[in-house]
């Protein structure tokens, strides 16, 4: 059945932004008449000129004001840090499909904003899970809508969960698989001094800089696991990690007969994100399909919690809950903006989020505004200490 939403892209100049443009592209060949109605960036405007030129949204958002000083493409912009919900407040309708590829905590009040106006979310960005699940998931319920998960981990587990065994209680647990990212295999020690083209050089995935970084902590592999509590409705005992160097089983649904469910898909991110889109119908995909004959190996280890502590960090954060999750995210975005622009080495930055989060008490969360600031405290300890320890 051929779809035709109207979609708004946030983040649509980044890795997701683009892989689910080409994806609508894509729709469009097969006859499917989606249609691009917003378009947000952060500062790029020369990609989202382009962009525009391509979809013909109705108005787009730049969140970096020097950024959009320039900006001449002939549709409208909105501009500001605000800009990408401001977006949303205007041009989205119920029904509508917003595909939420912000990267960090910034994304946030955008995916507030689309649940309001009774838009169906395409969630690649995590952070807002992680941050403000506690908000985030009972506005889904309120205004009745559907959160679709695009992270291919957790898209793999809401295959597996279709259908039969979508009650709570017959799942054992779900397994979520992590490539292990740039430094599988290494000693703590080994990776201390890592630089960050090191730090980039993912084995499998092409990514954006900051998930790539958190792959290379396992960080990414700590908000999955909150991203995944929220999402399915487990609690920390009932979720796992493993890692899995081909990236080619996303996930692993184990029911409490002891049957298993697993999804595979090649290593790229447009499967994952036409399921979004095209969900609940499966039309022809445009990655490139697996030859299961030339695959030799699907191998499997446990995480080293040792070489990658931050890891841990997912569990907890389910466990002591309120704002332990926005500080955790606004710790470890702080953090890793810090490594990449050479302010800390690769073995601090664990370290620093640890730190941060054991210093920082969670509190409730009862509106944005609680999440607001444990973000802003968390963020603010994190300079602080970066500060300190140069200054020493
Ligand atoms: P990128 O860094 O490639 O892209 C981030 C996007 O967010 C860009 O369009 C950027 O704009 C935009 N942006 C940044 N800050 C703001 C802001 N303040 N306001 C509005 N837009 C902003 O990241 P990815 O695409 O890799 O990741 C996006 C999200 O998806 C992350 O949460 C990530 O964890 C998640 N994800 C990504 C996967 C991947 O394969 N890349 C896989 C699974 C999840 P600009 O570039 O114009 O500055």
């Amino acid at each position: 059945m051929p779809c035709d939403r109207r979609i708004i892209v946030l983040g649509s100049t980044g890795s997701i932004g683009v892989n689910t443009l080409e994806v609508v592209t894509h729709l469009g060949a097969l006859g499917h008449a989606h249609q691009i109605v917003g378009l947000a960036a952060g500062a790029n405007v020369g990609r989202l000129a382009e962009q525009v030129m391509q979809y013909k949204p109705e108005l787009v958002a730049i969140a970096d004001e020097s950024a959009a000083a320039d900006w001449d493409s002939g549709v409208p912009a909105l501009v500001g840090p605000d800009a990408s919900a401001a977006l949303v407040d205007q041009v989205a309708r119920p029904g509508d499909l917003i595909v939420a590829a912000i990267v960090g905590a910034a994304g946030l009040e955008a995916v507030l904003t689309g649940i309001e106006r009774g838009c169906d979310i395409a969630l690649a960005n995590k952070e807002t899970l992680v941050a403000a699940g506690e908000l985030v998931m009972p506005a889904v319920q309120r205004a009745g809508v559907s959160l679709l998960p695009v992270d291919s981990e957790h898209s793999a587990i809401f295959q597996c969960l279709q259908g039969a065994g979508r009650d709570r209680d017959q799942i054992k647990r779900i397994v979520l698989t992590a490539s292990g990212g740039a430094f599988r295999g290494r000693r703590r020690e080994e990776i201390a001094d890592a630089t960050v083209d090191e730090a980039l050089a993912h084995p499998t995935w092409s990514m954006g800089r900051k998930i790539t970084v958190d792959s290379a902590t396992l960080a990414n592999k700590a908000l999955e696991v909150i991203e995944a509590h929220w999402l399915f409705g487990l609690d920390a005992d009932r979720i796992d990690a493993i890692v899995h160097p081909q990236s080619i089983m996303h996930g692993f649904v184990e029911f409490t007969d002891g049957s298993v469910l697993a999804q595979a898909g090649p290593p790229d991110m447009r499967t994952p994100i036409q399921y979004a889109l095209t969900y609940p119908e499966r039309v022809e995909g445009c990655s490139k399909r697996l030859d299961w004959t030339e695959l030799r190996e699907l191998s499997f280890d446990q995480i080293d919690c040792e070489a990658f502590p931050i890891i841990t960090q997912g569990w907890k954060v389910i466990r002591e809950g309120g704002t332990a999750g926005a500080i955790f995210n606004a710790a470890n975005e702080a953090a890793v903006e810090a490594f990449l622009s050479g302010s800390i080495r690769f073995g601090e930055l664990s370290d620093i989020v640890l730190e941060a989060c054991a210093s920082l008490p969670a509190t409730t969360v009862q509106g944005l505004e609680d999440v607001r600031s444990a973000d802003e405290a968390a963020r603010q300890w994190v300079q602080s200490r970066i500060a300190a320890t140069a200054g020493a």
